[in-house]
């Protein structure tokens, strides 16, 4: 008998997610010296981390051999004089990644339709066909979720809907006023999941807090990888209805989030100026790299995220000859977009690095 006829088949089917190449494969593969290389692929923050959260981690780090608190306590009550919600309204997850697979094992059950755009943040899909359910993708209109179309999918076995905001790869988000007004639409058998790793970057983000007061079904799901720079450590959360929270709490693993990454969320909820700077070096590095698109021909979608999609020709040569100059970005075809880049803005000197990449690429030019 072979191993894989003993497997569940979802997995024998399952994609495997192709995370951003890490500095030091390529490194090692290209032969050329990490210290040089630059990554513009998975939208970490470019000023690194959180200073109040480091400081905060490497204290942390002294009580290693202790379990950690299970139940976050102490980021659960500072999250919730932060949204103004209370502590049993939110999940703590290793990466807000994890949450979007609790909401599997909550809902999800073979037969189960889940609507998604396409293209979106694959995770979607992944967690929807792990489950077995049936991933409903519903084509972006001019690279925005189209709210009509998406309302249009939904059946009675729609069990989840996602929406990200802005959305991953694309950078674009729908205005509060269209969240609320498709929420509302919302049928009473589906739960909306809000997946707002970005929102920080957003200059009026929607807010689904009076969503939540009316008792919709509804959960949002925030990070600390992106703009508090603490991707490494693993932690993001979500806020919803006690006991929505309450359901996902309950299928979590007992120790899910580690200590140190604890700590450093809570220190870095307090770090405003990182936020602010992080904030103002991605405003002027979109507005370089718009710029510098354009100067060499190059079509790019309008983001309000920490990263841009830009048109090519070739998406993996361009990927494989920016590579060689020490330029790590993501390719998209993965994403069903092979003339595309995702590119994560940096600071200056990075999208200058990039932006002169691509020039020379467009003329044909060897890497030196
Ligand atoms: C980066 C990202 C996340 C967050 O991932 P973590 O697991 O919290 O690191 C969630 N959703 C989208 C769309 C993202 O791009």
């Amino acid at each position: 008998m072979t191993l894989s006829s003993l497997v569940n088949p979802n997995i024998l089917s399952q994609p495997v997610y192709e995370p951003g190449k890490p500095i030091e494969d390529v490194a090692r593969e290209l032969g050329l010296d990490p210290v040089g290389i630059i990554k513009l692929a998975s939208n970490e923050n470019p000023l690194g981390a959180s200073p109040l959260g480091v400081t905060a981690a490497i204290k942390a780090l002294g009580q290693a051999e202790v379990y950690p608190d299970g139940g976050c306590f102490v980021l659960r009550q500072k999250l919730a004089a932060r949204h103004g919600l209370r502590p049993e309204q939110f999940v703590v997850g290793n990466g807000s990644n994890e949450i979007l697979e609790l909401l599997g094992h909550v809902f999800l059950r073979p037969g189960d339709e889940v609507v998604m755009g396409a293209p979106a943040f694959i995770v979607y899909k992944l967690v929807t066909l792990l489950f077995g359910a049936r991933a409903v993708e519903v084509p972006l209109d001019n690279h925005r979720h189209d709210l009509a179309a998406l309302a249009r999918a939904i059946t009675p076995r729609t069990k989840l809907v996602f929406l990200p905001s802005p959305n991953n790869p694309t950078g674009t988000a729908n205005t509060a006023e269209e969240v609320a007004a498709f929420v509302r639409s919302l049928p009473e058998h589906v739960v909306f999941v809000f997946d707002e790793a970005y929102a920080e970057y957003l200059d009026n983000p929607p807010d689904l807090r009076p969503l939540l007061a009316e008792g919709r079904k509804v959960i949002g799901l925030r990070t600390f990888s992106k703009i508090y720079g603490l991707a490494s450590l693993r932690v993001g959360y979500g806020y919803a209805s006690a006991e929505l929270a309450g359901l996902l709490n309950r299928v979590r693993q007992p120790f899910n989030v580690n200590a140190i990454g604890q700590a450093a969320a809570v220190a870095a909820l307090d770090d405003a100026e990182f936020v602010a700077r992080a904030r103002a070096v991605n405003l002027a590095g979109r507005v370089q790299l718009e710029a510098g698109f354009t100067a060499l021909g190059l079509g790019w979608v309008p983001s309000e995220a920490n990263f841009l999609l830009v048109e090519v020709g070739d998406g993996a040569r361009s990927f494989a000859e920016l590579q060689k100059r020490g330029v790590i970005v993501r390719p998209m075809r993965a994403y069903g977009m092979p003339t595309w880049l995702r590119v994560t803005i940096g600071t200056e000197a990075q999208n200058s690095r990039l932006l002169t990449g691509l020039a020379e690429i467009a003329r044909g030019q060897a890497s030196v």
